[in-house]
């Protein structure tokens, strides 16, 4: 089985959230399963040249703007499988991977590049499966040519929904020099009087997948469909919800080399050992049984920052420390700033993107992981804490709410603390909770060695992949 799997940003090349890491770690799982999975991004500016092979792809004939523009192709096999590095440096030398003008140019330049690029290798996938708005062109071109180019005549798409909000909105004037003019490919990118190349992922694409089940029904709904719930309710047949893996081989206190000390569930000792490296880090007092509530998300109203704004106070009363690392949205990296400064010795924050260590380190230094996001197509975080011994508390939502199970003290199961209505207030409650618990070690302990008992492997999740592919090969 032949994948071509797109992606705008894949670890260890480019990462700005959750899509990276399953861009990287999908591919590799696959590829143990004999599946050949190749991978497809852009050559951005900051990455790390080193990881780069030297054989060089040269002059790809790309389509562009009524020309043909040569392209280079770069190689890797740092993520596990092969990776294909489209150089393009008018379009990818910025300094970060989105937030330009010309977005939809770049990712339109991206997509076509990736097609011309199978073509020009004469490797014909089975399935090309692209991720999130970005690739929404990939899908739509791929459509239109199929009816002309032999090439493509059998090639099937996959289009994954990793958050359905970004959807990659432009002025729908480009759509005629973009090559998308005609019908029926300006159809599906048409939404409100502007072009949306998440839609004509939507539309286009022959099967549609998401990140877990529960955020699959969740958008079929007017308050999580992003005003395209309607499109997912009429391809329902067609959205699988495949719940993404960790990378244990990333992510695994017994071996992870950036936290202070190694753990396992047959030996807790050295969370400890990390808990005050954790403080030491964020300049905080050496009190290790005080306990550390974390989180670590983009800055976006979607993480819940309103709910922790509203609570900072309370938070404060309860005793614990707050790590928060973070980027994004101003509002909230001016809060995290306040907040710090009226609190120096109990809120220790970071603002920016940290890359993969302090990540980690949060993660083992921990005791509790806070996630109240509004939405949460999968989320990440909660599974790498539960792997490190740190227990979640979630917004029972999407992803969240199909990975973490309530603590239940009669029955000593469960592994962490969910509340289900948006609001401060129930936060609080379950912070409050998990607080009691913290304090009562033989419970702590319960709830934590059930988290690191979970398999949220990739094992699973490639599996179903591979399953999905063959349902999609044999539409
Ligand atoms: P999303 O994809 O919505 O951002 P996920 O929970 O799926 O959320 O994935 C977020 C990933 O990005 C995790 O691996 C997390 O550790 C990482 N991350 C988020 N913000 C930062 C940051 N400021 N510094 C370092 N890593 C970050």
């Amino acid at each position: 089985m032949r994948i071509a799997l797109l992606s705008s940003e894949v670890v260890p090349f480019a990462k700005t959230g959750g899509l990276a890491d399953v861009a990287g770690a999908l591919p590799k799982a696959l590829s143990k399963h004999g599946v050949d999975c190749r991978i497809v991004l852009p050559l951005y500016s900051q990455i790390d040249r080193s990881v780069l092979s030297d054989e060089i792809i040269e002059d790809v004939p790309v389509q562009w703007r009524g020309q043909v523009r040569p392209t280079r192709i770069f190689q890797s096999d740092a993520a596990g499988a092969p990776a294909y590095l489209i150089e393009a440096p008018d379009f990818f030398s910025a300094n970060s991977i989105y937030g330009h003008a010309n977005d939809h140019e770049r990712f339109a330049f991206f997509s076509r590049a990736a097609l011309a690029l199978v073509k020009h290798l004469d490797w014909q996938p089975d399935v090309v499966h692209g991720n999130d708005w970005p690739c929404g062109f990939a899908m739509a071109e791929l459509r239109a040519r199929r009816r002309y180019d032999e090439f493509f005549k059998n090639v099937k798409t996959l289009f994954s929904i990793h958050n359905l909000a970004y959807q990659g909105a432009f002025n729908a004037r480009d759509l005629w020099w973009l090559g998308f003019g005609e019908s029926p490919e300006k159809d599906a990118f048409m939404l409100e009087g502007n072009a949306s190349a998440l839609k004509a992922g939507l539309l286009a694409a022959d099967a549609l997948s998401t990140v877990s089940r529960r955020y699959s029904q969740e958008i079929q709904g007017s308050e999580q469909g992003a005003g395209l719930d309607w499109i997912l309710r009429a391809r329902r047949d067609r959205l699988a919800g495949i719940t993404n893996g960790v990378d244990y081989e990333l992510w695994n206190p017994e071996t992870d080399p950036y936290i202070a000390a190694n753990f396992s569930t047959a030996d807790l000792s050295g969370k400890r050992e990390c808990k005050l490296d954790l403080l030491r880090r964020f300049g905080l007092p050496q009190e290790p049984e005080r306990p550390i509530i974390a989180i670590i998300s983009r800055l976006v109203a979607q993480k819940g920052y309103d709910l922790i704004k509203q609570s900072a106070g309370a938070i404060i009363e309860t005793g614990a420390f707050f790590i928060a690392l973070g980027a994004g949205a101003k509002e909230y990296e001016d809060f995290l700033q306040r907040w710090h400064e009226s609190a120096t010795n109990r809120v220790g924050i970071y603002k920016g993107y940290a890359g993969e260590p302090l990540a980690h380190q949060i993660e083992a230094g921990a005791d509790m992981f806070l996630m109240p996001s509004y939405y949460e197509p999968c989320g990440l975080n909660q599974m790498y804490s539960m792997r490190y011994a740190t227990v979640p508390i979630v917004r029972a939502t999407g992803g969240l709410d199909d990975t973490v199970t309530d603590f239940d003290p009669e029955e000593g199961t469960g592994t962490g603390f969910r509340f289900r209505e948006y609001h401060a207030g129930p936060m609080l409650d379950k912070i409050r909770e998990a607080l009691y618990f913290y304090n009562h070690p033989d419970a702590w302990r319960k709830i934590q060695l059930n988290g690191m008992a979970m398999d949220n492997s990739w094992e699973a999740a490639a599996q179903n992949y591979i399953k999905l592919y063959e349902e999609i090969i044999a539409l």
